[in-house]
């Protein structure tokens, strides 16, 4: 039975970053995938992913921020690839909403470069956004989007010029302590090590049953639509945005990698699922949510469906991530319950799981993070 330092089980976003972390630290690592590396059955197919630093969901996210952005650089440099594109981002929503007051606390505490902008000095700048006259909108420029399948690329490349083991399209069935390591059973076979990491995504609550209340998937729906005006959808005239509408909450990006300008709404039509039962066909209910959105607040959008896609979720009680070492045994760090939100952290959230694991403890300040606030 092969015996590693350490096994990963999820190549995906946090997965692949967290391989190669452990790699370069001059650990055998194995890296085990139940699909291909990339796929499009997770959390992190659909070209890419916005990055933005004026983060309204809680400030102490944003000294983990920081680190991810250095991390995208560096693995920038590494793979010889470009995966960190600034455009500039636009969080945007009534005066009051938390969407807007928590960006801009964010701005404040951590002295974030910043300008509040009313709806019609937006659409000034930015002439495709047409928010509702009581909407605001703080631009932060350094937002923008990770390249996210091309980046899973790039760890799994990386990790592998380290030495890690990757295999694909084999499936973990389950793992149990063994000793003070782990011994963890896949469907061609058994391996054993001194440690564990989870970082299954959307499987997560199958890999850990105390998750399963707490990692819950939600199908998503993504659409790209071609802009009627396509000069106020190019990279560089189109910021990444977040918005807080009465509709919902949108989220969208300029033209980049396929064509059409790309939107999603945050728990798009609140679809609990199971990852193995996910119904992938689209339907016109999916395209109706979205085009909502278009209508109202990007009409110089709404030509037609170039794509849609489904994706996956998983959300944790309180939509705050879950990082954390099991706490029964110190051998196995957890990586779950993203929430919608993870991906722009996956380079830091894999330093932070090579941290856990192999110190216990990491430097950043995982409180809001931790299992225990769900009494686990
Ligand atoms: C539509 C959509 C839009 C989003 N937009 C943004 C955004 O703009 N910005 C942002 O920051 N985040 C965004 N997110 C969230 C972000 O993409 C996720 O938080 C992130 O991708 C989660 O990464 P992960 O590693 O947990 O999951 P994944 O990347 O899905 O990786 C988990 C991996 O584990 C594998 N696995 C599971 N079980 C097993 C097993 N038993 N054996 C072997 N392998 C297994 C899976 O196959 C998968 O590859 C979005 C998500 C969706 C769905």
């Amino acid at each position: 039975m092969p015996q590693y330092d350490a096994i990963v089980v999820g190549v995906g976003a946090m997965g692949s970053a967290a391989v190669y972390q452990l790699a370069r630290r001059g650990l055998r690592v194995l890296g085990i995938e139940r699909f291909d590396i990339p796929h499009d059955r997770g959390s992190s197919h659909g070209v890419n992913r916005i990055i933005r630093l004026a983060y309204w969901e809680h400030p102490s996210y944003v000294p983990l921020l920081r680190r991810a952005y250095e991390l995208w650089r560096e693995l920038e440099h590494v793979s010889g690839e470009r995966l960190l594109v600034i455009t500039g981002s636009v969080d945007a929503g009534p005066e009051e909403s938390p969407t807007v007051e928590g960006s801009l606390l964010s701005c404040t505490l951590h002295h974030l470069a910043h300008e509040l902008l009313p709806a019609d000095r937006l659409h000034a700048r930015f002439p495709a956004y047409r928010l509702a006259p009581d909407m605001v909108a703080v631009y932060q420029p350094d937002g923008g989007f990770v390249l996210s399948e091309r980046a899973i690329v790039s760890y799994v490349t990386a990790a592998l010029d380290c030495g890690a083991d990757i295999r694909a399209r084999e499936p973990v069935l389950g793992w149990e302590p063994e000793g003070h390591g782990v011994r963890v059973r896949t469907s061609r076979g058994a391996y054993t090590a001194s440690r564990l990491v989870l970082t299954a995504g959307a499987w997560a609550g199958k890999l850990a049953p105390m998750l399963a209340r707490l990692a819950v998937p939600e199908r998503q729906v993504l659409m790209w639509t071609q802009p009627r005006e396509p000069e106020h959808f190019r990279l560089g005239a189109f910021p990444v945005f977040n918005m807080e509408a009465p509709e919902g909450r949108f989220y969208g990006f300029p033209v980049f990698g396929v064509p059409g300008f790309k939107i999603g709404r945050y728990h798009h039509r609140g679809e609990r699922t199971d990852a193995d039962e996910v119904d992938r066909e689209l339907h016109p209910e999916d395209e109706a949510v979205l085009r909502e959105g278009i209508r109202r607040y990007f009409p110089d959008a709404d030509g037609p469906t170039l794509a849609l896609k489904t994706c996956l979720f998983t959300n944790s009680p309180d939509e705050h991530f879950i990082i954390d070492v099991h706490p029964d045994l110190p051998q196995v760090a957890i990586a779950a319950g993203f929430s919608g939100h993870g991906f722009k952290f996956a380079s830091v959230v894999g330093e932070i799981m090579a941290d856990l694991s192999t110190e216990g403890h990491s430097r950043f300040d995982l409180g809001l993070f931790r299992l225990a606030r769900f009494g686990a």
